[in-house]
């Protein structure tokens, strides 16, 4: 397994892949993995000849007052759990490769990051994307892989793509979770063992509006209410947002339909969660 650390260098290496007819599939990640970044990497291995995935923890998604500095890091272990999944090469730049003096380019996907964490995170998807661009036009994939446990950011992708003209396919994969129905995440690690506990709020209550909605009922405000129920029940809980909204724009509905999105973000103590969860789509929850 290669590791790359300038822009200069991984192009080059892409260009001599393509030039080889080989199919490159590629992962964004920030690092600090768990099973859900390890699927998105066995997806890309499953289409690919050669599979690239980044490390790097992006500057310009975070805002002031976040986790830039605390968000964990470990490029050892990483490296070694890439390896094991068969990656082809670690992308890891440092920030000043990324954004060098002068840099004042942004890609903003104006609409549909608006609402839900656009509302709470109002640079977050601008940093997203514009990183992302980056990233294509660095390591030129025919493939990307994102998580669907960031949907709006995996619609944001989309939207880029499309918009842009950029000749590249996406592919989306399922939420990966703990046995207890906690949704991976690299944050996680922030928990300790009361919050971890609290922490089920957020699948405990999806898995209670899957049910609501099997039940036949489909208004979207007695969803939200029981969702804000289940989660208020939890101590350490602090809701952001619980919101029920179409796919395209992401705007709030008011009745729920096949394919309409439950999307949360709580705070667990000082640790911002988010889960979803889709309508008529399973629920691989215990
Ligand atoms: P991150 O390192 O948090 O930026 O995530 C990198 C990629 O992994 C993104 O496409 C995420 O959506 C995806 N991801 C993170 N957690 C999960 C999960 N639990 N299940 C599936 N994908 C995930």
């Amino acid at each position: 397994m290669k590791i790359i650390r300038t822009t200069a260098e991984m192009q080059a290496f892409s260009n001599a892949q393509r030039e080889a007819q080989k199919h490159i599939a590629f992962v964004p990640t920030m690092g600090y993995f768990h099973d859900g970044h390890l699927e998105l990497m066995r997806a890309g291995k499953r289409c690919a000849d050669i599979l690239v995935i980044s490390i790097f923890v992006n500057p310009t998604q975070f805002s002031p007052n976040e986790d830039l500095q605390a968000y964990p890091r470990d490029f050892d272990r990483d490296c070694t759990l890439a390896q094991e999944v068969g990656v082809d090469v670690v992308f890891a730049p440092e920030n000043d490769a990324m954004y060098p003096n002068g840099f004042q380019t942004f890609v903003a996907v104006e609409k549909l990051t608006q609402n839900l964490c656009g509302r709470y995170r109002p640079q977050h998807f601008r940093g997203v994307t514009t990183v992302c661009a980056k990233l294509f036009n660095i390591i030129k994939p025919h493939t990307v892989i994102f998580g669907k446990k960031d949907y709006q950011q995996l619609a944001a992708i989309s939207r880029m793509l499309t918009d842009l003209n950029m000749d590249i396919e996406l592919v989306g994969m399922p939420i990966v979770r703990e046995a207890n129905g906690l949704a991976m995440s690299s944050r996680n690690t922030y928990l300790n063992a009361t919050e971890r506990k609290s922490a089920l709020a957020l699948s405990h209550s999806l898995r209670e509006a899957r049910s609501f909605f099997l039940r036949g009922e489909n208004n979207a405000q007695e969803c939200i209410m029981l969702v804000r129920s289940i989660i208020d029940g939890y101590s350490h809980t602090a809701i952001d947002y619980i919101q029920i909204c179409e796919t395209k724009n992401f705007t709030d509905i008011a009745t729920i339909t096949q394919g309409s999105l439950l999307a949360l973000a709580v705070k667990v103590g000082k640790t911002r969660l988010i889960d979803n969860y889709v309508f008529g789509e399973e629920l691989n929850l215990p």
